[in-house]
């Protein structure tokens, strides 16, 4: 590159021109756009961290319910699967709250990410749409109730 002020060839990351001493932009905006690149990436990796445990803890859940429940056949391994479904009912929480906070450090770390916002976005649609159906169902078992009280 060449220096802003006397025209003359300085080296590629030299922060000031060796001829005149005059600052050299390009050297000082170029860090700042890696580190902004590195975020960006970290942003990535922990949003596809949060992502595979929200959605993949629960599938594999649910399959290894289905493991656990298609061996139980004498009372024994029901008692098993019982403890393994209550482990993993935890783990899953677990998982879920991980994966908040791993959204949530990936957006305070990198705010500018794309990727993070989209994945706020739908942890937000998907919390309200559980709530939404939580209230539903529970002004639906009120109302079933009061029905019944009125008999
Ligand atoms: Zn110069």
């Amino acid at each position: 590159m060449f220096c802003r002020n006397c025209g003359k060839e300085v080296p590629k990351d030299s922060k000031f021109c060796s001829s005149c001493g005059q600052l050299q932009e390009v050297a000082i905006e170029k860090p700042i756009v890696k580190e902004e690149k590195d975020n960006n990436r970290l942003a990535n990796i922990l949003c596809s961290i949060s992502l595979g445990l929200y959605f993949g803890f629960p599938i594999l859940s649910v399959i290894m319910y289905g493991i656990a429940y298609g061996f139980s056949t004498s009372d024994a391994t029901s008692t098993l699967s019982g403890f393994f479904g209550s482990i993993i009912s935890i783990l899953s929480s677990l998982a879920t709250l991980a994966a908040y906070v791993l959204m949530i450090v990936a957006r305070v770390k990198c705010p500018k990410s794309t990727y993070a916002k989209v994945v706020m976005w739908i942890y937000i649609v998907l919390f309200a749409m559980s709530l939404i159906t939580l209230i539903v169902i529970i002004f639906a078992c009120a109302g079933a109730i009061a029905s019944c009280s009125n008999y």
